[in-house]
């Protein structure tokens, strides 16, 4: 075999080369944690669900219709994984502009306003009590 002791180098070069990659992962691993820590606590980003304030993770999402519309859409939001359809024991769910406690069948209206090239923006406009005339029962 003339590959032989080549061989034999090349495989003691590769394995300092991994201990070196292994002992990189191992001494960046902390940092790396703190920097993901870091990125989930800074998290306003993904957003607040309008009725019960719960931080949403990312993947959950409000639920809503938007009805269709030119440069302003209608759209109405029912509520987060957490408050809807059924509410988390701990939270309460409210109206943002009027303040009263929204059980599941009230929801909000608000107007979304997409713009090319600019953010999504979504004025709430109120809830079913506050903002729909009251139909009386
Ligand atoms: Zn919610
Ligand atoms: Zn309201």
């Amino acid at each position: 075999m003339i590959l032989g002791p080549y061989y034999i180098v090349a495989l003691v070069f590769v394995g300092i080369f991994l201990l070196v990659f292994a002992y990189g992962i191992f001494s960046a691993a902390p940092t790396q944690r703190k920097k993901t820590k870091k990125k989930a606590a800074a998290g306003p980003s993904v957003g607040r669900c309008p009725l019960c304030s719960s931080p949403l993770a990312p993947g959950e999402q409000i639920k809503s219709a938007i009805f269709p519309g030119e440069t302003d859409r209608l759209c109405h939001i029912f509520g987060c994984p957490h408050c809807h359809p059924f509410i988390e024991d701990n939270l309460r769910r409210s109206c943002p502009v009027c303040g009263k406690t929204a059980p599941p069948d009230v929801y909000l209206i608000a107007r979304m306003f997409d713009r090319p090239g600019k953010k999504k923006h979504i004025h709430i406009l109120g809830c079913t009590n506050c903002r729909l005339p009251r139909t009386k029962k």
